[in-house]
């Protein structure tokens, strides 16, 4: 089983991205758990066709202890197994030790156990590293690969850049290697070019290049994945090569961070030069 974190600043993609991808692997006969680590709740929105899916906390929250798989467990598209893990009551908690009592309550219920047959899990994970309670899946060994999604866009790249600190700070003791970045493209000018030499700078690789596409949203609104919604459209074959190359992966390494010297030099070269 392979267990996968999804990192990146907010709002560059990392839901919609996730569950297309897991879609993809779901068609080439994976079977996927994704678990949600926002409090917003909204990583398997669209594998599930919009169903509110009760989060864990909520769940222990209401039921106490007394908790069983189916709930908090939902099959979402081509057998796909989605859990939200949810979040502390605003301004109480850490988000992050929620995202663990979630993980630890999903493990002794046996999610992970071999009957489940569980080829992958992905942990959508919000925000970038800087709270530490956000790095608890990497920390607590609960992921032991992860994929950053970045575009050509500075604060992008920026908490790339910091997610590669955060993972080299855990990965000699814990094991978890980065697997490249997901360029999420935002059409910025040399883009590709840009994020393949800042994975080049990193030590990793640029793992896929996924243009900007308005069915994305299209199928957003509808509650589905692309792969789903549009099976026939371009973009839903983008999902299922980044699928397979996920799949197909064999590229782990300790990121090398850029100063930030580095990094606006880079920015510089192939933003602004061109
Ligand atoms: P995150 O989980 O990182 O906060 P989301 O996955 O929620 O980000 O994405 C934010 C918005 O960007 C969503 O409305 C989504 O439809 C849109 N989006 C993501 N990727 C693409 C894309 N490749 N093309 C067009 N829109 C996209
Ligand atoms: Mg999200």
């Amino acid at each position: 089983m392979r267990k996968i974190a999804i990192y990146g600043k907010g709002g560059i993609g990392k839901s919609t991205t996730t569950q297309n991808t897991v879609a993809g692997l779901a068609e080439l006969g994976k079977q996927v758990m994704v678990v949600g680590c926002d409090p917003k709740a909204d990583s398997t929105r669209l594998l599930l066709g919009g169903l509110a899916q009760k989060s864990v906390l909520d769940t222990l929250r209401e039921e106490g202890e007394d908790v069983e798989l189916n709930d908090v467990m939902k099959g979402g598209f081509c057998k796909t197994l989605c859990v939200e893990s949810g979040g502390p009551e605003p301004g109480v908690g850490c988000a992050g030790r929620g995202i663990i009592t979630s993980i630890n309550l999903l493990e002794q219920l046996g999610a992970y156990e071999e009957e489940q047959n569980l080829d992958y899990v992905f942990y959508d994970v919000l925000g970038d590293v800087v709270c530490g309670g956000f790095a608890m899946p990497i920390r607590e060994g609960k992921a032991q690969e992860i994929y950053i999604v970045v575009s050509g866009e500075m604060m992008a790249m920026y908490a790339a850049n910091n997610i590669c600190k955060g993972i080299m700070k855990f990965a000699e003791a814990g094991g978890v290697r980065l697997g490249g970045l997901i360029c999420n493209s935002r059409k910025v000018d040399n883009e590709e070019a840009m994020i393949k030499a800042l994975a080049e700078k990193l030590g990793t690789q640029m793992v896929y290049f996924l243009p900007r596409d308005n069915m994305v949203q299209k199928a957003e609104i509808n509650r589905k994945t692309v792969i789903d919604y549009a099976p026939e459209h371009p973009q839903a074959d983008h999902y299922r090569e980044l699928a397979k190359r996920i799949d197909e992966n064999e590229m782990f390494v300790i990121p090398r961070p850029l100063s930030i010297d580095e990094l606006e030099k880079l920015l510089i070269e192939y933003g602004i030069a061109n």
